[in-house]
């Protein structure tokens, strides 16, 4: 590949402006497609670069001990332009990152169109991008238009893109009461992969089943966006609240349905309900609540969900929701350096691989374009350590997944915020310095406080590795 060949970068969202300038700081020609003002998506406003499309909050910046926090920190180490314009049009949040979005917008798009190494082209990629171009990102976010989305779909297979999210809450294994909840697959089946005890379980006697029930069906619910309301999903996964809405046996029938489970603390009651989590990530620290797809508010969610036997405690790494979204089955489809396996010269950034929000968009967008311009230059760079921020959001969309269902249900893989349960555990101090026992809060803030300078460290010395040639 000639290195004055250029990149193609395809979207000028927050992962198409970080991956164009990460590429251009590597002294690499690119050329940015960007569909705005001409074709509009149904949540932009503006032809600007890097929009932010609904909130104007990067989430805590507190980089030791919140995960999106140490991600901002990983980010501005790494020279991120989308941290540099977030800093400079900052807004006072508390011990959030909130940004002037009109100046942030701007400043992405002064910096890119004022470089001499970017030019940027206002078109739509209708199609699949042409053979001649060598090395193209595709970042076209959770509202990539239709023709390419079609185009995307013919190079992957139908079933591998998908265009909304349906996802249940999330719970921290270590927030799970286990005096309450066993281990257990329904009619103790294997399946592949599995032991026979691979669900968590929790149990409902009827009257709390229906207290629960009421919960649901009086709990505030969040609108349907008009064009939500066209997409064709909705009978596929209903929101539980909209199957207790149906009728008081409905969830007992489906998701909570009680069969072919043994309470194993009290193995002569007869559970009415339960509740069941499948383990959400390869280390088993995050469980999904299977079949929890919801539209209730977040303050709701934690409120009724709590109202579980079991979850009394819970600590949710990201609670459910339904959304309009595009995005691929990552885990099947790219290799790590975020490439289409089946067509290695296309990589994808941002949302459309399975990261969640405005941060981890644009991370995804800058290892992409290091990646892509690495390979340009002839070096073989690789992803970050899983220790780090941004190596643990590559393990969530490339491998750290767990497939196989053994209850008849199709397994997906679902889009993620960056949280500490997709980090490697760690050791972490047990008491203070006084020597005194650490427990709860303080234990948890030292567990994060080890895993935050951990990442730090790795990352340092990621960043300072020299370059290796693709041939050594
Ligand atoms: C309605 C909505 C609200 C959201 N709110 C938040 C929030 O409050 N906080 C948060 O953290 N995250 C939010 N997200 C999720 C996500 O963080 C943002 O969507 C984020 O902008 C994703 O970054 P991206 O770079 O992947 O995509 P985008 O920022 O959407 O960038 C994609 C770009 O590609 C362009 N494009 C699309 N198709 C083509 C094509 N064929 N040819 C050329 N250009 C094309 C688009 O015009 C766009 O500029 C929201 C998402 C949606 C849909």
């Amino acid at each position: 590949m000639a290195t004055d060949d250029p990149i193609h970068v395809i979207g000028g969202g927050l992962a198409g402006s970080e991956a164009a300038w990460q590429i251009a700081a590597r002294g690499l020609g690119v050329v940015m497609h960007e569909m705005r003002p001409g074709r509009k998506t149904e949540a932009h406003q503006t032809d600007g670069f890097a929009e932010l499309v609904c909130s104007n909050s990067f989430r805590s910046d507190d980089h030791m001990e919140n995960a999106v926090g140490l991600l901002h920190e990983e980010m501005r180490r790494a020279s991120s332009l989308i941290m540099a314009a977030a800093d400079r049009h900052k807004l006072p949040a508390g011990g959030a990152l909130a940004v002037d979005r009109v100046g942030f917008s701007e400043l992405v798009t002064e910096r890119l169109a004022a470089h001499p190494l970017v030019s940027v082209e206002r078109s739509e990629i209708a199609g699949p991008p042409p053979p001649a171009w060598s090395s193209v990102i595709i970042a076209t976010g959770p509202l990539t238009s239709p023709a390419l989305a079609r185009a995307i779909q013919d190079l992957t297979g139908e079933s591998e893109l998908a265009f909304f999210d349906a996802i249940a809450p999330i719970v921290h294994r270590a927030s799970i009461d286990f005096d309450i909840a066993w281990f257990q697959s329904r009619y103790d089946k294997a399946g592949p992969g599995g032991t026979g005890a691979d669900y968590l379980n929790c149990p409902l006697e009827q009257a709390r089943y229906e207290r629960f029930i009421d919960a649901l069906i009086r709990a505030e619910k969040t609108e349907f966006r008009d064009w939500e309301t066209s997409t064709p999903y909705f009978e596929g996964c209903l929101p539980i609240e909209i199957m207790a809405e149906r009728g008081p046996e409905t969830l007992r029938h489906g998701p909570m349905k009680p069969v072919g489970l043994t309470n194993a603390h009290k193995p002569h009651e007869k559970p009415y309900a339960v509740v069941q989590l499948r383990q959400d990530n390869a280390l088993a620290t995050l469980w999904n609540m299977v079949g929890f797809q919801t539209k209730l508010r977040y303050a709701e969610q934690t409120r009724i969900f709590r109202m579980i036997p079991g979850l009394e405690r819970a600590e949710f790494a990201r609670l459910g929701g339904l959304h309009r979204n595009t995005f691929l089955n990552s885990p099947r489809l790219l290799d790590r350096q975020l490439r289409l396996a089946s067509e290695p010269r296309l990589r994808f950034a941002g949302q459309i691989t399975g990261v969640e929000g405005y941060v981890e968009s644009a991370a995804m967008g800058l290892l992409a374009g290091r990646l892509a311009a690495a390979e340009r230059l002839g070096e073989r760079l690789e992803v970050p350590p899983a220790t780090t921020a941004l190596g643990a959001l590559v393990n969530h969309i490339t491998g750290g997944h767990i497939a196989g269902d053994d209850d008849g249900r199709e397994r997906s893989f679902q889009p993620m915020n960056v949280n500490f349960g997709l980090f490697p555990d760690i050791t972490a101090p047990k008491t203070a310095r006084d020597g005194r026992r650490l427990k709860g809060k303080e234990r948890t803030r030292a567990r994060r406080r080890a895993i935050t300078a951990r990442a730090l460290g790795d990352l340092e010395r990621w960043l300072a590795a020299p370059a290796k040639d693709m041939a050594e």
